[in-house]
């Protein structure tokens, strides 16, 4: 599978000369060498254009009698060859671990990058260095990623257009295939071999479609137990750019799913997550939950751009009783049991909280419920870079005018640890959390200006 040159001339239709290139790379791999599809297009661009010309016959002598050299950039393994002042990048390894790979070639005469004089490879070089590479290229990373598009894989614009520059026609390509075609990116772009996930790739990748740097590599898949909601619509090919946070307004998950699976509720989201940090899906990422509305927040397709999380935790409360919440809560369906509930007393907001007078107390989350958020928001921010916001429904939902039919929202409310969030985001999070505003100051139905300041202008 490594010496097939199918990526990215799959429709370019062979020409006379382009076989002649093939022709000349096929001599090439039978005196030992590997000629990378990078090699052979740059090849065969200077064939086309009359410039330099190698004779298959002689190229072999040619390559080990040229000036070799080591880049000493750290992280550049690429050695060089000078080949009649055509600068060749290869590396020592092939299946057999004595191939010499040639990985692609620099204009005639141009500059080396930094690097040091070596000899010329032997043919014969260490089977150990071939087997490292081998090991360091993480074919389950490929997958990871496969999975990854697949699952939320509702952004499917994102997923169609990696797999289109990876020279994929048909969507979901086999894994296999996938791990090879981003073998031969990293080959063509001189790439670590990193895993399709290793932030080098999925940068270079992102960077050709537009879309911004990643600081760390993706997250694993986040598993989730499946409980489907009726209550969904699609995305209209809206993409998903925004996270909101919930409260659940309950001391257990089974108000919640009683609600959210009722057809007539017209409510659900797509995580909820239980305090004891087991996670439910309600709706798959492809398509909008209804867990708030443009109407409620004059945000343009509100659920369309946004994925919705709930929290299990009791709603605010202006009463200080204890209120029983459920710590260990397991079923699936319909039928949830708590085996060992507590009672908690609300809580007045943390200091961190954007409103520290309010009146409503909460009930704090679980160690549990932040270690799980904070899970499931990584894979998330991490998987899908178009989201550029995370905030609370309080945040986004439009301040309650008497007489109006919304009704104020203060979820995820006061005991929510914002800070918490956002320094287990920060390194993966390029995004705002958004998390220090009100619209109580700032009249009915308009945004704070303080949020556009902080929010950049979003949504
Ligand atoms: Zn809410």
């Amino acid at each position: 599978m490594n010496d097939t040159f199918t990526f990215e001339t799959a429709k370019k239709k062979p020409s006379p000369r382009w076989q002649a290139v093939q022709r000349f790379a096929s001599t090439l791999r039978s005196q030992g060498f590997l000629p990378r599809m990078h090699f052979i297009d740059r090849i065969a661009e200077r064939d086309l254009g009359g410039g330099i010309r190698f004779d298959p016959r002689t190229f072999r002598s040619e390559f080990f009698r040229a000036a070799h050299y080591r880049q000493t950039r750290p992280g550049y393994k690429l050695r060089i060859a000078v080949v009649r002042g055509v600068p060749i990048l290869y590396r020592v390894g092939g299946r057999s671990g004595k191939q010499i790979v040639l990985a692609g070639a620099l204009p005639p005469g141009s500059d080396l990058p930094p690097s040091e004089r070596i000899s010329a490879p032997r043919q014969q070089e260490t089977q150990f260095e071939f087997e490292q590479e081998e090991a360091a290229y993480d074919r389950s990373k490929a997958v990871r990623l496969n999975r990854c598009m697949r699952e939320w894989l509702g952004w499917n614009e994102y997923r169609d257009e990696i797999y289109a520059l990876l020279g994929f026609t048909r969507i979901c390509p086999t894994e296999a295939a996938l791990a090879d075609a981003v073998r031969r990116w990293q080959e063509h772009h001189q790439l670590e071999p990193d895993g399709i996930l290793g932030l080098d790739t999925l940068n270079s990748l992102d960077a050709r479609l537009g879309y911004p740097t990643l600081t760390t590599e993706p997250a694993q898949p986040f598993w989730v137990a499946w409980e489907p909601s009726p209550n969904f619509s699609a995305r209209d090919g809206q993409p998903i750019d925004t996270i909101v946070l919930h409260a659940t307004g309950g001391g257990s998950v089974r108000g919640a799913l009683q609600r959210f699976k009722n057809r007539k509720s017209e409510a659900s989201a797509h995580y909820v997550v239980l305090r004891n940090g087991n996670v439910l899906q309600l709706v798959e990422l492809g398509n909008a939950a209804w867990h708030t509305s443009t109407k409620s927040t004059n945000i343009p397709n509100m659920n369309q751009r946004s994925i919705g999380i709930e929290i299990v935790c009791p709603g605010g409360r202006r009463s200080t009783s204890a209120i029983t919440v459920c710590e260990d809560e397991h079923g699936s369906g319909t039928r949830w049991t708590c085996d060992r509930s507590t009672r908690l007393t609300p809580l007045k907001p943390l200091a961190t909280y954007y409103r520290p007078k309010a009146v409503e107390r909460f009930v704090p989350y679980s160690e549990a419920q932040y270690r799980s958020v904070i899970k499931l928001v990584t894979y998330l921010v991490s998987c899908i870079p178009t989201i550029r916001l995370i905030t609370g429904h309080e945040h986004v939902h439009k301040w309650h005018v008497p007489g109006k039919r919304f009704k104020n929202r203060v979820d995820p409310g006061g005991q929510f640890d914002w800070p918490r969030l956002e320094s287990a985001l920060a390194s993966v999070f390029s995004g705002h959390i958004c998390h220090r505003f009100s619209r109580l100051s700032s009249g009915a139905n308009t945004l704070n200006p303080a949020w556009r300041d902080q929010c950049g202008g979003l949504p």
